[in-house]
């Protein structure tokens, strides 16, 4: 049997026909930046998400882009989040011209430790990047509270959470703003790439708006130095037919993490650890094993697909060498780099390929 991380033909065999049509609408138009298909999915991710505004952009990596180029973050700020991330995080913090401050994570939900933030607060810090990784949010009652008190920005790099919640509120509705991805294989993908930020700040809103598109306001006059972050309109049509479906599908990831949790329980198996603040949604399902290379090249030996998200923390990423970041500097965060798997939790895994996966993966630890 195969199985693979992520079957992304089993998901658009459901909705060809929807996604087809509103293509095709937007080709019709030949409204082919911008347009209503922008503006409504735009509409629809901010009601989704909580927040008063929202703007479309070009990627995951441009909306923390624009958030942070939005919030005039550049040389000699410092941003602190988590070395345990996509490297998208950290990569836009020093786009800008910004020092990441890096902090190590709860070993138990791979977020970052509010503990340790504090510490990590110099008189250059201008805001915190929180990232809800794996499709858990942070815990964000003490980041909020610690920038509250040192009066910092918080973005919430919630690219692998869209609709997931804390203590009932939604990801990119607790801090300044929050970004969001649609690379294809994020919970909600596109049919390329696509991103967006939302924020219930109206300032901050107007701001990215105009960034967005280079700054400029009205057109040809340039009052900042912004980018091309647009939003694709067939991305958007796309996104449109797909939104709808987003809590069904979440809903379906849950039942199928609940599956491989019953299976794995009592074993050396280390199940995700979800807090009770939290409604996650499984943007991954990761697994920690202490033999984790082994148990990978067994199962992708029996065609089970799996992936290490994230091999080599960002403190120990070669471009970030001139940070002075030595190993051991952040331990937990190494830790979970030698130890986690991500198995497939897709919506449309069948009973027998779950059963697939999981025996699978129990015939290797016993
Ligand atoms: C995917 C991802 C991004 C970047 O999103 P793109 O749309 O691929 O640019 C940023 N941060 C995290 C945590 C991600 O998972």
């Amino acid at each position: 049997m195969q199985v693979p991380l992520l079957d992304l033909k089993a998901q658009y065999a459901k909705i060809k026909d929807d996604v087809l049509k509103a293509i095709g609408e937007v080709l019709d138009s030949q409204i082919c930046i911008g347009g209503p298909k922008v503006a409504e999915l735009e509409k629809q991710v901010a009601a989704v998400s909580n927040c008063k505004f929202a703007v479309g952009v070009s990627s995951g990596t441009d909306a923390l882009l624009a958030s942070l180029m939005s919030l005039d973050i550049g040389s000699g700020d410092e941003v602190i989040t988590t070395p345990f991330t996509f490297f998208a995080t950290a990569g836009c913090i020093t786009r800008v011209g910004a020092k990441p401050v890096f902090v190590d994570i709860d070993p138990k939900t791979y977020n970052i430790n509010p503990l340790l933030i504090e510490k990590a607060i110099t008189k250059n810090t201008k805001a915190i990047m929180p990232v809800h990784l794996f499709g858990q949010m942070a815990d964000m009652d003490p980041v909020m509270d610690i920038a509250g008190k040192h009066n910092l920005y918080v973005i919430e790099d919630a690219a692998q959470s869209i609709s997931s919640t804390y203590k009932g509120k939604k990801a990119g509705s607790v801090g300044t703003c929050g970004c969001f991805s649609f690379f294809p294989s994020k919970n909600l993908g596109g049919i390329g790439d696509g991103g967006m930020v939302v924020t219930n700040d109206e300032k901050l809103y107007h701001m990215l708006y105009i960034m967005r598109n280079h700054g400029s306001e009205p057109k040809y006059y340039h009052k900042f130095i912004g980018g091309n972050f647009r939003l694709d309109p067939i991305q958007a049509a796309a996104l449109l037919v797909k939104l709808p479906y987003l809590d069904e599908w979440s809903q379906a990831r849950r039942k199928n993490a609940e599956y491989y949790n019953k299976k794995f329980s009592g074993t050396v198996v280390e199940t995700p650890f979800i807090s009770k603040d939290c409604v996650t949604i499984y943007n991954q399902y990761v697994i920690k094993v202490s033999h984790r290379d082994n148990l990978m090249e067994y199962l992708k030996k029996q065609n089970v697909g799996c992936e290490i998200y994230y091999p080599v923390p960002m403190h120990l990423q070669e471009c970030f060498k001139y940070l002075g970041f030595k190993k051991g500097d952040f331990p937990e965060s190494e830790k979970a780099a030698k130890e986690v798997l991500a198995l497939p939790v897709y919506p449309e895994l069948t009973d027998e390929m779950k059963t697939f996966v999981s025996e699978t993966i129990l015939k290797f630890v016993k």
